[in-house]
């Protein structure tokens, strides 16, 4: 706990950066307006703060921005991180389908303690160290077809100049003060823990190690004055925090009586220095959470906050880990009221990921690495599997059983081989063109209208950030297009020659249709797989990048047009074999070509 002893206040000292803003936050005043707004001020080219009641900020619909965390770069990515990253990648191109104006943005954190102490071990030095774990995740998400837009280093020197900013601006307003500290500390934390919270012999019980006894002198936060405002935020927007019931956590937090916490360290060298001390770095937190905006800044542009905060600021989104939910759901909010910088609109903390029902750990050996599932199956199947698998939100569960056939039923099964023996029976009969329109095909069918309602439904899911149920929804129409297969029969109306084969030749279309429409609605989860399916159907790339949620609609198969060579959209993943070698029993698995099923067969989730 932190004791005030020493309280000479920084900031009668330090008024190099007097605020652009005359507002002075007071949590004690404030009812019902903790959210502070913008607007644009023309003669001076900055944004001013209103304080408005109603949301006036400069964000329409057609924006959306939205982060991962900064990864702590102390080591390479593990699939915790993968896992965040690709719900957010899958966030992110659903909202681009829509239209809006999407930031993707995601980054490395590489200050502190523990980053040094990697490096030290490593026998190298921490810019050396940062450099090489930032440059791992980088290349991971190019596996794993990230499409971020911006990568924030907090090593970046545009992000030292807005932190820099923005902690003169807290100072400003009277928020940050200097005392003695003395409490008990977690390194892999990064932070001081409560007694009352710590497991037996004064353990993390994060990382269930002994905390530290440490006594610093330190620049604190004032996060107490923001007590009220918080609760307000809350009670008002208790959609902020995500899944509903992360917010009882956070508010029990609250309720609990928030202390300040110190956002400086003088035994910490790699850092970013604080203003006018530089004998204390700014704490690694207070650091990277300002990456969330330092990341908006152009590379070009001399790093200005306020310039900043007005390329996309708020965040629309906040995807984290539960473990860091207090960082993001009560210290953030607190430190941008400060500065007075509206609020992110909302803070989502997902699960956790296990491996065969157990917590993965370096101590059991258990550790999934994002790498080597790439590598063994491929990218369509490791995002697909994790964003169908785990209900979003929750806590989740790897095993490599699942895994495979998750993958194969639906990616390999029903997508895959429904578009393949429908394009097999067109190369047949149709030399590979379509005989009419898909919407004239379908004139009068109601399946149709089955497919309309699951797009429908999807996109509600994908909304609600309901990843899963997303994927189950465009699954389900892959089921009702075999459904529909079998229940026609086109092979055999085929046989039956004159106007049954006429009829034959439109389920066709309609079952491409169905097809064409699955691979833009699972676009989000799958890209890869999307584009090689709108391949088969005749479509160049450039036709496919220009796609929207709108082409979910039916109606986008014209007749004349020309399917391409079938060929398997997605390797099955054969079932592990057992396979003897120098007498010890090896587990294998491999991918093979997906062998077209049989017609009369269907097609299972
Ligand atoms: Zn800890």
């Amino acid at each position: 706990m932190a004791v005030r002893i020493n309280s000479s206040i920084q900031n009668t000292l330090c008024l190099l950066n007097p605020p652009l803003f005359s507002l002075r936050y007071r949590a004690s005043s404030l009812k019902l307006k903790p959210q502070l707004h913008f607007r644009q001020n023309p003669s001076r080219g900055a944004l001013f703060c209103t304080c408005a009641t109603t949301d006036i900020t400069p964000q329409s619909t057609e924006h959306f921005v939205l982060t991962t965390p900064l990864y702590y770069v102390n080591a390479p990515p593990h699939m915790g991180s993968a896992y965040t990253t690709i719900a957010a990648d899958a966030i992110a191109r659903f909202q681009r389908l829509l239209g809006k104006s999407v930031i993707f943005i995601t980054g490395t954190d590489e200050h502190g303690e523990k980053i040094a102490t990697a490096a030290m071990a490593q026998g190298s030095t921490p810019p050396d160290h940062c450099n090489l774990i930032s440059r791992s995740y980088k290349t991971l998400w190019k596996d794993l077809d990230i499409s971020y837009d911006k990568f924030i280093r907090t090593t970046d020197s545009k992000h030292e100049a807005i932190v820099k900013e923005f902690y003169s601006r807290v100072l400003a307003n009277g928020d940050i003060y200097r005392a003695d500290y003395d409490g008990l500390y977690c390194v892999n934390c990064e932070e001081y823990k409560d007694e009352k919270e710590l497991l037996d012999n004064n353990c993390c019980p994060v990382h269930l190690k002994p905390c530290v006894s440490r006594k610093e002198d330190n620049y604190f936060f004032a996060l107490s004055k923001y007590q009220k405002a918080l609760e307000d935020t809350l009670y008002r927007n208790p959609n902020f925090v995500q899944p509903s019931f992360r917010l009882n956590e956070v508010q029990s937090w609250i309720k609990s009586g928030l202390r300040d916490f110190s956002i400086s360290r003088a035994s910490v060298e790699w850092g970013i220095p604080v203003p006018d001390d530089k004998t204390q770095t700014i704490y690694v937190w207070f650091d990277a959470l300002l990456g969330y905006i330092s990341a908006l800044s152009d590379d070009q542009e001399q790093p200005d906050l306020l310039k900043t905060v007005s390329s996309g600021w708020p965040a629309s989104l906040h995807l984290i880990g539960k473990d860091i939910l207090r960082f993001h759901a009560v210290y953030w909010p607190a430190m941008l009221m400060s500065a007075g910088l509206s609020l992110p609109k909302m803070v989502f903390g997902h699960g956790f990921l296990t491996k065969d029902g157990m917590k993965m750990g370096k101590s059991l050996g258990n550790i999934l690495e994002p790498n080597d599932l790439v590598n063994k199956f491929g990218t369509d199947a490791v995002r697909y599997f994790f964003l169908r698998e785990v209900e979003f939100g929750n806590d989740g569960d790897y095993s490599e059983e699942r895994f495979i056939n998750i993958v194969n039923a639906h990616l390999a099964n029903t997508i895959g081989n429904l578009l393949n023996r429908t394009l097999g029976l067109l190369k047949k009969n149709c030399q590979s063109i379509l005989v009419v329109d898909s919407t004239t095909a379908a004139e009068g069918n109601e399946f149709k209208d089955n497919v309309e309602k699951l797009v429908d439904k999807a996109h509600i899911h994908y909304e609600n950030l309901s990843l899963s149920s997303a994927c189950e929804a465009v699954l389900e129409i892959g089921n009702v297009g075999n459904l529909y297969m079998d229940q026609r029969a086109p092979w055999s109306l085929f046989k039956q020659g004159g106007t049954a084969a006429e009829a034959a030749a439109k389920d066709l279309v309609i079952i491409l249709e169905t097809v064409r429409i699955i691979a833009i609605a699972l676009f989000p989860v799958t890209p890869s797989l999307s584009w090689r399916i709108y391949a088969q159907l005749g479509y160049s790339r450039d036709q496919f990048d220009a796609a929207t949620w709108r082409d979910t609609k039916w109606g986008g198969l014209k007749g004349g047009q020309v399917m391409a060579q079938p060929k398997p959209v997605f390797a099955r993943i054969e079932n592990q074999t057992e396979v003897e070698d120098k007498g010890v029993a090896v587990r294998k698995t491999k991918k093979s070509k997906a062998k077209p099923k049989q017609p009369q067969e269907v097609a299972g989730a």
